[in-house]
């Protein structure tokens, strides 16, 4: 058993502030990676998260996850902001960038370091595909380097990851989850996990894509003493061949359907049907879906009103 976490005075700051936010009522957010535009699986997504959020009389943040600085393309937040203007989902607050957070994130992970509770890793990927022959759990950390006390320096022109130790329930689940990567960069886990620790978020709402990231972020939640936040993972949109929109695939963003003379209340329309909360066909608001999915007493799973109390 290691022994409790002592934070320094600014950090355990921020995360009572988080606390205190949360309390305060329901904090959602949306996060997409400024990898390219938004598709309508994005939107869609975004849509359902805006809806819970405002069906509470709750907060909504919009915050940009660009730490994976080689795979930011130009634009892409300005896409973003566009779209979700233009489609009358608007969030409280600055918009959120990871970019401007590091020294957070830095903070936070020196801390783990001084207290033991990282090990430097030295695995590569293709090392691990080895070790982890069973297809299924190849993307649990085994540990291999665990218990080796490798050292932090570069050797080779590499330089180590920096892992985790996590709880014995979360061994099996997460692995020993990389927080620092071996470019150096943040990790995705580590980021997400202090944000929504740090914003006050109350309910992650993000699509089933990314439910397996879950047991990496409730890990470093844990690891930092702090309470869970709830996630709700929603069905991904497919294509008329039944496969997932993706934006590497090029799926169709928003634009396409601007420059077909589409308006907002039409695409509020489409997503809306698509996911049964109005006919097909029909044209809307998202501020008049809003009004009818909170008169209506809804009891779609989604959107269910339980999230109300
Ligand atoms: N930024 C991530 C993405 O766009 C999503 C993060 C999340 O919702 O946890 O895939």
């Amino acid at each position: 058993m290691s022994s409790p976490l002592s934070l320094p005075d600014h950090l355990c700051e921020k995360l009572l502030e988080g606390n205190i936010l949360r309390n305060q009522g329901y904090r959602g957010r949306f996060a997409p990676s400024p990898s390219g535009p938004l598709h309508l699986g994005n939107l869609r997504t975004a849509l359902i998260s805006w809806l819970r959020a405002r069906i509470c009389n709750g907060t909504w943040v919009l915050r940009v996850d660009d730490l994976d600085a080689p795979r930011n393309r130009a634009g892409a937040v300005e896409s973003f902001i566009h779209d979700l203007t233009w489609l009358g989902l608007h969030w409280d607050g600055p918009v959120v960038l990871q970019s401007q957070r590091m020294g957070l994130y830095f903070s936070f992970l020196s801390c783990l370091r001084f207290h033991g509770r990282l090990y430097a890793c030295r695995c590569t990927r293709s090392l691990l595909s080895k070790e982890n022959p069973n297809g299924l759990s190849q993307k649990i950390y085994p540990g291999t380097c665990r218990h080796l006390n490798l050292d932090w320096g570069c050797k080779d022109g590499r330089l180590p990851s920096w892992r985790l130790r996590v709880g014995k329930d979360f061994f099996k689940k997460s692995g020993d989850v990389a927080l620092r990567r071996s470019d150096g960069f943040i990790s995705y886990h580590f980021a997400t996990a202090i944000d929504e620790l740090t914003l006050g978020i109350s309910e992650v709402v993000r699509g089933e894509d990314l439910a397996s990231s879950t047991s990496s972020q409730l890990a470093i939640m844990d690891a930092l003493e702090q309470d869970r936040v709830r996630y709700k993972h929603v069905p991904l949109m497919l294509d008329s061949k039944g496969e997932k929109l993706a934006k590497r695939n090029s799926s169709k963003g928003l634009q396409a359907l601007i420059d077909k003379g589409l308006r907002p209340y039409d695409v509020i329309g489409l997503l809306a049907s698509d996911l049964k909360f109005v006919p097909t066909g029909a044209t809307l608001s998202a501020q008049d879906l809003l009004i009818d999915l909170k008169k209506s007493n809804n009891s779609n799973p989604l959107i269910g009103l339980e999230i109300a109390s």
